[in-house]
């Protein structure tokens, strides 16, 4: 499963950043998913809950942000959104051309608990 790969690298990732943290439970883990990433949001949650068992990030909630896909036309260079599967240039209605944006899945936050610690004043 697509989704389980993507989630699986995030997943060591969080769980390496809370350990260096002082391994403190993660609240939150939010994700910038480029639309070409055709990513089915079900399975997404599906594959954080599974891999979030036994981690630090067992309670943790995941969020994400669809940004849209940008294709730049190998013919005439106009930069467009395409609308479906099929990219058509809306300008000089060529087929296809170069994803520029949209087949990215980053990691673009993760909250982590506040240890309540005596050293730092409130
Ligand atoms: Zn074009």
């Amino acid at each position: 499963m697509h989704e389980f790969s993507l989630v699986s690298s995030v997943m060591e990732y969080v769980v390496k950043t809370a350990e260096a943290h002082g391994n403190r439970p993660v609240e939150k883990v939010s994700l910038e998913i480029g639309a070409l990433q055709h990513v089915a949001t079900e399975a997404l949650t599906f594959a954080f809950d599974a891999l979030k068992k036994d981690t630090v990030a067992e309670n943790a909630v995941l969020e994400w942000r669809i940004t849209p896909a940008c294709i730049r036309c190998s013919s005439c260079a106009t930069e467009y959104e395409p609308s479906d599967a099929f990219w058509v240039c809306p300008s000089c209605g060529a087929m296809g051309g170069h994803p520029i944006r949209g087949e990215e899945f980053l990691l673009e936050s993760i909250e982590i608990t506040d240890e309540p610690s005596s050293d730092t004043p409130a």
